[in-house]
């Protein structure tokens, strides 16, 4: 090939990454990254921008600032930046977005948050109250929001979601588990170890061939937010937020852990499933 056909070849495979680049961007698996979005109207709030499609009915969308300041009291943490909040107009847009068709999902660096119809045709049907799934996303970006690129690799997936879990306190709502219930399973020995989660904290959960139970994703949230609500009665909130602010410095979660709350990950967790059972008697 003589060097005018490399440069034409070479220019050619440009332009084409950078149309496929675009369209993701604009469309696609980038849009999560993207720096600006398309294709949406934009409700603007103090904290947060809504994009949406035009003539969509919203959610209640009223007290999001509200919401949003609670998960920064919760936290013991700010915002980095606006909390952008797409809400899909079909469940295919979100599966074309994000690649899932999961009800909702929040991403690195920007937090940027997606939902699908489902959950907002839930809402507005009464079946599913959208706040509880907000105040969940919002939490998971703030804590996003606030992760360097290494540490959205090496954050405790676990930990991401039992303090979204805890944080939107939904135990007993929209299907997800009490905490008595979550005992109960407990004392029969169903426990899904928080190491069996997937990392990094993007991706769709992966189906654990140690643990089979109905309704098991509902448990295995409920049972996070159970280890959050233990960690924080029994050693206290400060200790939490240190432990929990440490591991956005992408420090070393087991020895953290250790140094934080004086026992190790393992054996506190044998401690938790005693402590979980002890209070159905
Ligand atoms: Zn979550």
């Amino acid at each position: 090939m003589n060097s005018k056909k490399v440069k034409i070849l070479s220019i050619s495979v440009f332009v084409v990454l950078i149309i496929i680049t675009g369209y993701s961007a604009v469309y696609g698996r980038l849009l999560p990254y993207s720096p600006v979005i398309v294709g949406f109207e934009q409700k603007i709030y103090k904290k947060a921008t809504v994009y949406y499609h035009k003539g969509y009915s919203l959610p209640t969308l009223g007290e999001i600032d509200e919401l949003i300041d609670k998960n920064e009291e919760i936290h013991r943490l700010k915002y980095k930046r606006r909390v952008d909040i797409i809400l899909c107009e079909s469940d295919q847009e979100k599966k074309r977005i994000t690649g899932s068709l999961t009800r909702a999902q929040s991403f690195p660096f920007f937090g940027r948050i997606v939902f699908s119809r489902k959950v907002q045709d839930e809402a507005i049907a009464n079946e599913k109250p959208f706040r509880v799934y907000l105040q969940h996303e919002l939490s998971h970006s703030l804590t996003q929001q606030n992760l360097s690129l290494f540490g959205t690799f090496t954050f405790p997936a676990w930990l991401n979601e039992g303090i979204a879990v805890y944080s939107a306190d939904q135990f007993g709502k929209a299907g997800y588990f009490t905490q008595r219930e979550v005992a109960e399973h407990l004392s029969q020995d169903v426990f899904f170890h928080p190491y069996w989660w997937s990392q990094p904290l993007q991706q769709a959960p992966i189906e654990s061939k140690e643990f089979k139970l109905k309704n098991k994703y509902y448990f295995i949230y409920s049972e996070f937010g159970c280890i959050v609500d233990d960690l924080i009665n029994t050693y206290g909130r400060d200790r939490f937020i240190v432990y929990y602010h440490q591991l956005l410095e992408d420090k070393d979660s087991e020895e953290v852990f250790l140094s934080v709350f004086g026992v190790s990950f393992v054996d506190y967790l044998n401690e938790f499933k005693a402590r979980m059972v002890s209070k159905l008697s």
